[in-house]
């Protein structure tokens, strides 16, 4: 194992605080110190950075970001059982990491960072499309965020890169390649984590675009995607009949063939429609 820090190796920290793993909280820890600064690596120059990491459990991926030369880490973790471990990483690293025992859907981060800010993040599954989501949709754009380097299911960051006439392409495409520019930067195994999930993961690194590619409002642009994937084996005039008694027309003044599949539909051509609404 690496000596990326003067820290005992992570399963000495899980024993010794016991920290055995809650499903309930989404709880897989990454043990290995190396795969923990080579995920931190792919957030890109830290150096100058402020971090925002969500669920830092017993903090192997905060090690490495603050290994990476972070100016400054935030570690929101819902689980108190892990804040005797991460006060250890604090010590080492004074000043530079502050934990903070919550929800993450219910921190500001910039009430405490400064940018430049970038987040990365072994997420929770049962609150990482939601944070994703968010992330992606403020009103103003730029975002608190420069870039996003999050772990998720392999499916599902396979539906944040998919594109049109995919099975994977639905909301989560059209929301992430909008406004950044997502890449699945690495795939691990079920192995790689403690206990093993069911399913292999993958990290999505995002960088955010200076403006949108398209001009739309994110609520509406949310709003049509969602409607429409929701009923995703219908054409659009009847998957979409409930937003608008005129739909058929909205479609077709946004360029759009009413006999046409959510799936086959380019992001221009959502952006397009939700300037309809
Ligand atoms: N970063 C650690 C690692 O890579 O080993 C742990 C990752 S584990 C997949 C997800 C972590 O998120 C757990 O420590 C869990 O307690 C925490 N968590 C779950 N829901 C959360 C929430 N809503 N806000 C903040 N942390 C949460």
């Amino acid at each position: 194992m690496a000596q990326i820090d003067g820290l005992p190796p992570l399963s000495d920290v899980i024993r010794t605080h016991e920290l055995s793993a809650k499903k309930s909280l989404g709880q897989n820890f990454l043990l290995d110190l190396n795969l923990t600064a080579k995920i931190a690596r792919q957030a890109g120059d830290l150096s100058g950075c402020d971090v925002l990491e969500v669920g830092p459990g017993p903090g192997g991926l905060t090690r490495g970001l603050l290994a990476e030369g972070a100016r400054r880490v935030l570690a929101i973790e819902k689980d108190a059982r892990c804040l005797p471990a991460l006060d250890e990483i604090a010590q080492a690293y004074p000043g530079q990491l502050l934990v903070i025992n919550g929800d993450a859907l219910d921190v500001d981060p910039l009430a405490h960072l400064t940018p430049p800010i970038r987040v990365a993040a072994n997420l929770p599954y049962n609150v990482g499309t939601e944070l994703l989501v968010r992330w992606l949709t403020p009103k103003a754009w730029p975002p608190f965020w420069q870039s996003l380097t999050l772990m998720f299911q392999r499916e599902v960051a396979n539906r944040i890169v998919a594109t049109p006439g995919s099975k994977a392409y639905g909301r989560l495409a059209v929301l992430a390649q909008w406004r950044s520019d997502p890449r699945i930067v690495m795939e691990l195994p079920p192995e790689a984590f403690v206990p093993a999930p069911k399913v292999h993961s993958a990290v999505v690194h995002l960088d955010a675009l200076p403006t949108p590619r398209f001009d739309a409002d994110p609520a509406k642009l949310s709003r049509v995607v969602a409607t429409a994937f929701n009923q995703r084996r219908k054409m659009l005039r009847s998957a979409l009949k409930g937003m608008a008694p005129d739909i058929e027309d909205r479609l077709l003044a946004a360029g759009l063939k009413p006999t046409e599949r959510a799936e086959q539909v380019p992001l221009e051509g959502f952006c397009a429609l939700a300037r309809q609404f």
